[in-house]
């Protein structure tokens, strides 16, 4: 058995898959000679475009962008990109040699120069490069897009850009060798309800392709090699699960509301537009954490006013009057948008992100918070700040939304006059001084995610560190108490938007601390809902009132699970 971290719950049996996003290695000097180099060159040239058409096509089908890839096919067509890499065939390199050279030199022209849009032309030239490879070394270049079924995805680890090609019906399982239970893996396969367990460390290579496996995402075990009793053990488990699910279905369509009667707001967290489907489909009241830097990733630029202004505008009209929170761009840490050509930092987490970045690049930030603006015409709209650390950020925040307000009330722009600007706290700064914050900010979202880390000092996506990162740990417990009473305290609600929201172990604290609203992937609405309807304010506040005196992250725990099994 592999031991990991579960990500995703439920049980996934299947056959592995992998698909290894690791660096390529060949020998340089085995060179067959020019002209049996050459027509394997031309031979993989001749595969890539097919591929490459191939796959735009569907991407553009599925709503992506399938002109970068025929982009692609087009600089690969580029005469002399071609008579380079003949002339060193010709010299006597492998062709896999001439590839990665004059590939090479055209990244390091690219990268120097003065132009974003020439700049990023250096990560086409990149993924031209690796492709190009596999195919003339005959690594399998997996096809996400048509996957046989139950299959267990092996990957390294997975990206927005692997979700939006997977072929999702056949896929009962991920594993991968990277990311933590916050990981942006792992909020994607909650959010695709696929059983993951990831950080299994070597899985690429100790998994053979083929091979029958038992995923447990809620344990985080990888079974090989089990005879009938364990499967037969799991698949019992998977009916449980299932009967779960349908126990859950009775709250569809019901109220939010805890045993004695205190209601609460249940939201969705998105990642994209494209999801506004999945939060009506989950039964969400609202959407209390839209993370915009996905329509920023994969691309090779920024998208325009018009573009965001749709995307927001899709969700802000598709969810009928119910609250829409927009976070601005949470860029950097976890984060990479390669175009914007962010300086590699010793320490991103604590480098130059999200609102700092923002602040920063005001140009690019006017553009989103006037199409965020323009879209809350059309619904319910708010704005909320990510990784907030200092008064002054909500306070300059603020002073561009007031000014873009007057802009639009001269040019008679509709808008939602009253919008309202929150503040993310994920800091322990913000934190510490979330009373003042409170005096700025119409409502506070917790971000647990960032907010675990920063207090103890432990990267969300390290496995080694991964026993600090706990938001059970008497530390973090604190902090989140604390931050919604100040929040209670001026007036403000609270809600919290990172996993810790959806986390059954974590909602008799969040009762008993008074949290108001629960911003939770769109797979767990109703099972929060369901769990809510089940506990009782007077019963939370005792176990609350354990926990806080307990000393240990483990006690804390303890506490918790004695708390459910009597209660539930
Ligand atoms: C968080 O930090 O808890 C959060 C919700 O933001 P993200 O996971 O996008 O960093
Ligand atoms: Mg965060």
């Amino acid at each position: 058995m592999l031991k990991g971290i579960g990500a995703s719950d439920g049980i996934g049996i299947g056959k592995a898959l992998i698909f290894n996003d690791k660096p390529i290695a060949y020998d340089e000097g085995a060179s067959e000679g020019p002209k049996a180099e050459k027509s394997r060159f031309e031979a993989a040239v001749h595969t890539f475009n097919e591929k490459n058409e191939a796959r735009a096509e569907r991407l553009n089908q599925i709503g992506g962008d399938g002109e970068i890839l025929r982009g692609h096919i087009a600089m690969l067509a580029d005469p002399y990109m071609l008579s380079q890499i003949n002339e060193l065939i010709d010299g006597g390199a492998r062709a896999e040699k001439a590839v990665e050279t004059v590939c090479g030199m055209f990244i390091s022209v690219f990268s120097a120069a003065d132009d974003e849009l020439t700049r990023q032309r250096a990560a086409d030239v990149e993924d031209i490069k690796n492709e190009m490879l596999k195919l003339l070394l005959g690594i399998e270049d997996i096809d996400l897009g048509s996957l046989p079924p139950d299959t267990i995805l092996i990957v390294g680890e997975l990206t927005p850009s692997m979700t939006v090609e997977m072929d999702r019906e056949h896929v009962v399982g991920i594993v991968t060798e990277r990311g933590g239970r916050t990981s942006h893996s792992a909020i994607i396969s909650r959010s695709l309800k696929i059983p993951a367990v990831l950080s299994v460390e070597n899985a690429l290579e100790l998994i053979p392709a083929g091979s029958e496996l038992i995923v447990d995402g809620s344990a985080g075990e990888v079974y090989r090699d089990f005879d009938d009793s364990v499967r037969r053990r799991f698949t019992e488990i998977q009916k449980r699960y299932a009967k779960k699910a349908a126990l859950e279905e009775r709250y569809r369509g019901k109220p939010t509301v805890t045993r004695d009667g205190a209601v609460k707001k249940l939201y969705a967290n998105i990642g994209s537009h494209k999801e506004l489907e999945a939060v009506l489909e989950a039964d969400a009241e609202g959407i209390g954490l839209f993370r915009t830097e996905f329509l920023f990733m994969d691309r090779d630029s920024m998208p325009g006013e018009e573009e965001q202004f749709e995307a927001y505008k899709t969700v802000a009209a598709g969810m009928k009057g119910r609250e829409v929170i927009i976070r601005t761009l949470d860029v950097g840490g976890d984060k990479d948008i390669p175009y914007l050509k962010l300086k590699k930092e010793e320490n991103p987490f604590m480098g130059f992100r999200a609102v700092r970045y923002c602040l920063a690049n005001r140009g690019a930030y006017k553009i989103q918070l006037r199409a965020i603006l323009r879209a809350s015409a059309y619904g319910n709209v708010a704005v909320m700040v990510p990784l907030v650390t200092r008064v002054d950020e909500i306070l300059e925040v603020r002073a561009i939304i007031g000014k873009l307000k007057d802009e639009f009330d001269k040019q008679n722009i509709p808008y939602k006059k009253d919008i309202r600007v929150g503040v993310m706290m994920e800091t322990p700064a913000a934190c510490l001084i979330a009373d003042l914050l409170a005096e700025h900010a119409d409502f506070f979202s917790i971000g647990t995610n960032d907010l675990t880390g920063y207090i103890m000092a432990a990267d969300r996506g390290n496995a080694d560190v991964s026993y600090l990162y706990s938001v059970f740990d008497p530390a973090v417990l604190r902090a989140v108490k604390h931050i919604i009473a100040s929040a209670a305290k001026r007036g403000i609600p609270c809600g919290m938007c990172g996993e810790a929201a959806a986390d059954p172990r974590m909602l008799p604290l969040l009762v008993s601390f008074g949290l108001d609203e629960f911003s939770v992937n769109p797979a767990s609405v109703l099972s929060v809902r369901c769990a809510l309807a089940a506990l009782d304010g007077k019963a939370c506040d005792a176990a609350a009132e354990k926990a806080l005196a307990a000393g240990t992250e483990q006690e804390v725990l303890n506490i918790l699970s004695s708390f459910r099994s009597e209660a539930l």
